[in-house]
């Protein structure tokens, strides 16, 4: 009978596979926070839910890895900043974001009336998805329903202490800012309070945390395959106004410096109708030079990727043009060309 060896060039196996992780129980707890449950371990290694190390678990429960084997890197001192989690795919954030919004919050009567005061219909704040931000308690109960779908990689949450939790940033109402197909790819919250009033949820430099990035928003995107014309402004809440009283497509950056160096080229490849846009932006361009500097790039990216670029400017007492538009929709506003 023949017997097989593995060879290797030094002789000793080049893979080990590990041994197979068990659950701490009464008799073993675990070796790093000595509790009797929730944790995993193996002679090599330990799968602890509660003290942190630089190898945290993203998937199920979450947790750390803290290895014992003399072939691992020798255990450091001082934990490192945790490294951001890549991101989900598109698809994962939309739908996690979505159930977050629509089966987990709820819009509160102030959050509605403040909407309202904007000029938006009942059914447009409905459409548009809008939702007011959980207490920390309450985000943490959440968190804890929705890791069922996966929750690495998913901006605006975390692990602490073997949990899931949502970053809280205090009381305000979420506005979800969609990509081109109308998937959410992020959210900001609109702070009741303090400043900024508009703040990104993202979970940027917390264990097992993904950053929002800055996407651009798209309101009524669907009519943008049509179209020969798009408003280009700053915020995505503004934009859903003007999209509203315009009937017609509004792209949003969270500021002038974010619409980024490919967005000119990608509009062109993705709208071949398109032919003019408008930039909108709140008057302070006319003062604040590193905002004109960047306004004049954008201009200068769009006619360079073959637009008609036309400025569009509301009478300096309206703030934004959506205050604008409301106002003039109230008919409020008496002799201004639109
Ligand atoms: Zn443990």
């Amino acid at each position: 009978m023949q017997t097989y060896q593995k060879s290797t060039s030094n002789g000793s196996p080049q893979f080990q596979s590990r041994p197979p992780l068990q659950r701490v129980n009464r008799r073993n707890p675990c070796p790093e926070c000595s509790k009797f449950d929730g944790c995993m371990f193996a002679d090599d290694r330990t799968l602890c839910i509660r003290k942190p190390s630089d190898k945290p678990v993203c998937g199920g429960l979450g947790g750390w890895w803290h290895y014992h084997s003399f072939n691992d890197p020798p255990p450091k001192v001082t934990i490192p900043k945790p490294k951001p989690v890549e991101r989900a795919s598109v698809e994962h954030v939309d739908a996690v974001l979505t159930t977050l919004l629509r089966k987990h919050l709820a819009l509160s009567e102030r959050h509605t009336a403040a909407l309202r005061a904007r000029g938006l219909s009942e059914s447009e704040i409905e459409r548009n998805g809008y939702a007011s931000a959980p207490d920390a308690e309450e985000g943490t109960r959440i968190a804890g329903e929705l890791s069922a779908f996966g929750l690495g990689g998913v901006p605006g949450f975390y692990t602490k202490g073997g949990e899931w939790h949502m970053r809280d940033y205090g009381a305000g109402f979420f506005v979800p800012v969609r990509d081109e197909r109308s998937r959410i790819a992020g959210l900001q919250l609109r702070r009741d309070e303090g400043e900024p009033r508009y703040i990104w949820f993202s979970s940027n430099g917390y264990p097992c945390g993904t950053s929002s990035g800055a996407p651009i928003h798209f309101a009524r995107p669907h009519l943008l395959h049509d179209a020969t014309e798009v408003l280009l402004t700053e915020g995505a809440l503004k934009a859903d106004v003007a999209s509203y009283f315009t009937d017609a497509p509004v792209i949003a950056a969270a500021g002038v410096h974010n619409f980024g160096q490919d967005f000119a080229a990608n509009l062109r490849v993705k709208f071949p109708n398109l032919r003019t846009t408008f930039i909108a932006f709140d008057s302070d361009f006319r003062v604040k030079p590193q905002v004109k500097a960047a306004l004049e790039k954008l201009m200068r990216e769009l006619s360079g990727a073959g637009f008609r670029v036309r400025v569009r400017t509301w009478p300096p007492e309206y703030k934004g043009l959506d205050d604008y538009l409301l106002a003039f929709s109230q008919s409020n506003v008496k002799g201004v060309a639109a």
